[in-house]
């Protein structure tokens, strides 16, 4: 996201007096006050950053800081390459989501802020959530600096109250006729001033680390469900609470075993002969083979339960089934003899009147009816 050139925003010449600076601002921020515009999100974006233009150009010094290096110079990041907006910019590229809005930073603030929730996307297997399993997770996130303690001054030194905002972070700036809360620019929000900044952290109290952490999942665990961490996640930019880490679970896809809750289901082809006479299978469960008795005459579709070989929930309740569904296949690459006993047995089919097939046989009368009916 680049910022527009706050002379721009104001509509002024970079060599514009601090009186052209006021009147400029003036007339913008009346243009687009939210008064004004009452539910108009791009005039209260406007309004926004042209408070924000004139927050730093009204000041000689942000002045000379933001026309010597830009946008960066007086964003809070000052030297800090790689941190602060830039650096919560790359979490949410690696973690889809990062909660900071929610939780952490946000503006009007009294003491100090928690640090923002992470999110961290965790794939793993059907047996993994099934069974519980233990990872370890690598999570680049921002810790509070160790050299000055968080505090973002040089050793021996001490951050000292704000005296432009007293402490508070806001000052209230009139403007006219009406009067607007922004943000101090002289502490750029945190109450606080560091005139010897700490060289690790170049003041920032924080520096970017990848942590290893080991995440425990618990057995019964299904896509969407979330472990929480707490503290894990960034530490406080002001010495208050670091966030949360939120560990969301997704479970692969399986080559066998397709998951509905805590039931499993899957799949079981048998050929046409054990179908009609019955016999024993062999069918997959998560902890190993199991017999699985078919009985004779078996149709295409037919579902067996097996009690409690699915997945005890991460919640508690009782331990799911799974369900083998039996597919009988039309047998195939048949050779001669093959072909030849098969027409045997249709032959001694029709001799019976096609008693092996009655759904076959009622399907083909029902047919018949219904052409019979149309004739009418
Ligand atoms: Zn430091
Ligand atoms: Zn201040």
């Amino acid at each position: 996201m680049s910022k527009r050139d706050y002379y721009e925003i104001l509509g002024v010449e970079r060599d514009a007096s601090e009186k052209d600076i006021k009147k400029a601002y003036r007339r913008v921020a009346m243009k687009y006050h939210p008064d004004r515009n009452p539910d108009d999100k791009d005039a209260e974006d406007k309004f926004k950053e042209a408070s924000e233009a004139y927050e730093v150009l009204s000041d000689s010094q942000t002045r000379a800081a933001y026309d010597q290096y830009g946008h960066d110079a007086v964003s809070g990041n000052a030297g800090a390459g790689g941190f602060g907006a830039g650096g919560a910019g790359n979490f949410s590229d690696i973690f889809g989501d990062v909660f900071g809005d929610i939780f952490g930073g946000g503006g009007g603030r009294r003491g100090p802020a928690r640090g923002s929730d992470l999110r961290y996307n965790l794939d793993i297997d059907l047996e993994e959530a099934v069974k519980g399993t233990e990872v370890k997770i690598r999570v680049p996130t921002l810790v509070s600096c160790d050299t000055c303690n968080g505090t973002g001054a040089k050793k021996g030194s001490s951050p000292v109250t704000c005296t432009t905002c007293g402490g508070a972070g806001q000052v209230r700036m009139q403007q006219g006729f009406f009067s607007v809360q922004q943000t101090c620019p002289n502490c750029r929000g945190t109450g606080k001033i560091i005139s010897d900044p700490c060289e690790k952290c170049y003041g920032q109290g924080r520096v970017e680390e990848t942590k290893t952490l080991s995440v425990k999942v618990p057995p019964g665990v299904d896509t969407g469900d979330r472990i929480r961490l707490g503290g894990e996640g960034e530490a406080s930019p002001d010495g208050g609470p670091s966030g949360d880490l939120f560990v969301q679970i997704n479970v692969r896809e399986h080559r066998i075993f397709e998951r509905d809750g805590k039931h499993l289901y899957c799949e079981v082809p048998i050929s046409f002969i054990d179908a009609a006479l019955g016999g024993e299978l062999e069918v997959p469960t998560l902890d190993g083979r199991v017999k699985l008795k078919i009985p004779m005459e078996t149709q295409t579709g037919k579902l067996f339960r097996l009690r409690g070989k699915g997945v005890a929930p991460v919640r508690g309740g009782s331990t799911g089934d799974l369900l083998c569904r039996v597919v009988v296949e039309t047998p195939v690459n048949l050779n001669k003899r093959q072909k030849e006993l098969l027409k045997e047995l249709q032959e001694s089919f029709d001799e019976t009147d096609n008693q092996q097939s009655p759904r076959k046989s009622s399907w083909f009368e029902g047919v018949k009816n219904f052409f019979d009916d149309m004739k009418i």
